[in-house]
């Protein structure tokens, strides 16, 4: 008897002591706070002390703050909580760090990584994005994954008892589940509904890799907690929209990946030569605009992973590149919405109830910009300062970033592919 109940989220468990905050008392003077589900109206005075946001309080021009050792000019500026990508992959746990956090994303969600012994190594590092990890993912013998990635013989599930599977992965630190809907070859059905079941039965949420609609209707099927990547073949039907919805799964698109790969004239090159469908961005585009028309919550995720493969969205920037494509026509979300999921929603899906939103007692994950992200998204990438857990991010990209680093199109795409990460 299957148990398909989508399991709540539960409260944030680091396993280690929390980062001793070394950041000053700092204050933000005047300022318009974005503060993780609306523009708020006035201006505000937000306060960081040990690592949190310790008070928001309306501006009143010229008041003291006691005790304040720095006072930042908010004037005409805007804050937002530091960026959260639900979907990267830790591989050197350095170049993740510091490139999500130079671009303001100081939690980043892996969901699979290749070295489970490191998990704990790359979290609650003070003044560094945070992290929490899948541990390695659920794949079976001979599957694209399997081989392309060569990942380890623990991520094989061929004939694993699934309860068994999940407990090694909760034992090895994993914050959740990871399972890949490989095509032609990868696990079964049935083999998807055990290990989400396995998942459920240790409170643990499920996510499930698809990028056609056949592994996207499995994944459906499955009745996992997200659905990760979208479909590069065929846009998913209404009904099964409607049964995404129903099942309260969420989305995390990941476009800025599925962008790039559709867009790639190497990726179309082995494609044609291995027989595999030909990638196309519009059934992606397509059905993420339905999910998020229905009322699927859809987050922002990006797929970075370093230098693992030819096609690498960068660490940090992706986040960016991500969220305009969520507000491009075709998919057509309202940069409110775009933010609330690159920030609160996914923080409180995940659990990490500690951050996301600019409020007291949060922790002092934010970034200030020059402009309003509300007005145009591609405005988060006009940096002026980053704080985490309260500390002054010293790599911090700021100013506008240059146009060949922005730019969707696919000169530059194919650019990318060949720039050393
Ligand atoms: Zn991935």
């Amino acid at each position: 008897m299957c148990n398909h109940e989508v399991p709540q989220p539960t409260a944030e468990k680091s396993g280690r002591p929390a980062p001793k905050p070394t950041g000053p008392h700092t204050v933000i003077k005047n300022v318009t706070v974005f503060d993780g589900t609306e523009l708020l109206e006035e201006t505000w005075d937000v306060e960081l002390n040990e690592g949190k946001i310790q008070r928001v309080t309306v501006s009143k021009s010229g008041e003291h703050i006691d005790g304040a050792v720095e006072i930042v000019d908010g004037t005409g500026r805007y804050l937002i909580p530091g960026l959260i990508d639900s979907h990267i992959h830790i591989t050197d746990i350095e170049k993740t760090l510091s490139g999500l956090g130079m671009f303001g994303v100081t939690t980043g969600l892996d969901m699979g990584c290749f070295n489970e012994a490191t998990l704990r190594d790359a979290r609650g590092i003070n003044g560094r994005a945070d992290t929490r990890s899948a541990g390695y993912s659920a794949t079976v013998a001979q599957s694209t994954h399997h081989k392309l990635l060569r990942m380890p013989d623990a991520s094989l599930v061929n004939n694993v008892d699934e309860d068994d599977w999940v407990a090694q992965r909760v034992q090895g630190g994993s914050d959740y589940i990871k399972l890949i809907a490989d095509m032609p070859i990868g696990p079964s059905q049935d083999k998807l509904n055990k290990l989400v079941d396995a998942a459920n039965r240790v409170n643990k949420l499920s996510v499930v890799h698809a990028v056609n609609a056949q592994s996207y209707h499995m994944a459906v099927a499955s009745k996992c907690s997200v659905l990760t990547h979208a479909p590069l073949d065929t846009t998913i039907p209404q009904s099964l929209v409607t049964t995404i919805h129903a099942q309260n799964q969420v989305c995390v698109p990941t476009l800025v990946f599925m962008h790039m790969q559709a867009h790639s004239l190497l990726v179309t090159a082995v494609d044609t030569i291995t027989r595999h469908f030909r990638r196309s961005y519009t059934p992606a585009a397509e059905s993420v605009r339905a999910m998020f028309q229905a009322g699927v919550p859809i987050f922002v995720g990006t797929d970075c992973h370093g230098d693992l493969g030819p096609l690498a969205p960068k660490y940090g920037l992706a986040v960016h590149e991500e969220m305009k494509l969520l507000c491009d026509p075709d998919v057509g979300m309202p940069p409110t919405q775009v933010l609330q999921s690159a920030t609160s929603l996914p923080a409180t899906f995940f659990g990490l109830h500690d951050r996301g939103s600019i409020k007291p007692g949060f922790r002092a994950d934010i970034v200030l910009l020059d402009a309003n992200p509300v007005e145009n998204i591609q405005n988060s990438r006009r940096i002026n300062k980053i704080w985490i857990n309260g500390v002054p991010h010293p790599l911090a990209k700021t100013g506008l970033i240059s146009a060949d680093q922005t730019s969707s199109n696919d000169s530059s795409w194919f650019s990318w592919v060949f720039k050393p990460n």
